[in-house]
């Protein structure tokens, strides 16, 4: 079966599912060293990423199969020399409308401008705590003010910025509430998202170190539901100016509202996060890369159990080379 797309339709995969967006992971590497993510130990950087070429070709292709939508991720995709210009060309490619990235902010402050005069109009940021030794702690020594800084100019440049945190247990639950508060004076949405285990190691099997949404729902009092938006469960406070969102993907999977496809940094297209299936596309032309595309997309799992402490992801990679 072909997934099917008609001129002027949308494209659905085999579920009926629209699949519109495409996160591609620029680069495995990182200047931090999240404890969930990168922890001491963890998989070393992958070989060689695509060049800027090779994304661009993959974009064009994933946009005439449909495609409107594409996040740059990492590792940290600031990382990246070329990344203003990628975002510039990938905004520039037929069928593309939005071309967005999740970055830890470090090195943001500088590159605001420049990405919004590239064409990006969103930005999340990853932040866990508002405390600077915490901070450091969990990032492997990473810097809060630099972060600070970089959600600052993404503002000032007119940049509409999302503040994402794991929930990270009893290390990050006092936090919690001082981060939704960010929503009340700032039009900024703040999204909390449980902690998957992987890498699979001890820490991140301690009860402790996690939370699912509804733990974290209940130590923000005063939040009214909105209606869901894609993966994410909406709430606000009375006459908050942003929103407080949750992603529970250990507790609530969102799989009838997965509209996505990633592209790893190592060129390999994953139909879901959670499943091994890999489809190469380097070397391929653009035939081949649609061809690959579309293979990708029907590979899409209706969807997974939910993961759990005893039921684990079944990707073979690291976050930070899937791109999360
Ligand atoms: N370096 C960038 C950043 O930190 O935003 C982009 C890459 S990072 C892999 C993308 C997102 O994945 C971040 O928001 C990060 O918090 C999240 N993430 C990484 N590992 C995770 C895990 N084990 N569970 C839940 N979210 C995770
Ligand atoms: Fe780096 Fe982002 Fe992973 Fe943290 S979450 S280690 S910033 S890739």
């Amino acid at each position: 079966m072909r997934p099917r797309r008609l001129r002027g339709q949308k494209m659905r995969d085999a579920f009926g599912r629209e699949i519109n967006y495409m996160r591609v992971s620029v680069t495995d590497r990182c200047n931090l060293r999240c404890c969930y993510c990168m922890p001491a130990g963890a998989e070393p950087a992958s070989g060689e990423a695509m060049t800027g070429e090779e994304i661009l070709r993959t974009a064009a292709a994933a946009a005439e199969l449909g495609v409107t939508k594409l996040r740059f991720t990492g590792g940290e995709p600031l990382m990246r020399p070329d990344i203003v210009s990628l975002c510039r060309r990938a905004a520039a490619v037929p069928g593309i409308q939005e071309v967005c990235l999740t970055t830890n902010g470090t090195l943001l402050a500088a590159m605001a401008t420049p990405l919004k005069e590239a064409g990006v109009r969103r930005v999340n940021v990853s932040l866990d705590t508002l405390a600077p030794e915490k901070f450091a702690r969990i990032t492997g020594g990473g810097s809060l003010s630099r972060v600070l800084d970089g959600i600052e100019a993404a503002r000032s440049a007119g940049l509409r910025v999302k503040i994402n945190t794991v929930l990270l247990g009893d290390f990050n639950a006092g936090d919690l509430p001082r981060l939704a508060d960010l929503t009340r004076e700032n039009d900024m949405d703040v999204r909390f998202i449980e902690r998957m285990p992987m890498p699979r190691t001890e820490e991140a099997l301690r009860p402790d170190a996690c939370m699912t949404f509804r733990e974290a729902l209940a130590l923000i009092p005063g939040l009214t539901p909105l209606p869901r938006e894609g993966t994410a469960q909406m709430f606000r406070f009375a006459g908050a100016r942003g929103r407080v969102g949750f992603i529970s993907p250990m507790t609530c999977p969102f799989c009838g509202w997965c509209n996505r496809i990633r592209l790893t940094a190592d060129g390999h297209i994953k139909p879901c996060l959670h499943t091994a299936p890999e489809i190469p596309i380097r070397g391929l032309d653009r035939a081949g890369m649609r061809e690959a595309l579309r293979r990708a997309i029907l590979a899409k799992p209706e969807k997974r159990p939910c993961l759990s402490m005893e039921k684990f992801s079944e990707a073979a990679r690291s976050m930070n080379r899937i791109g999360g």
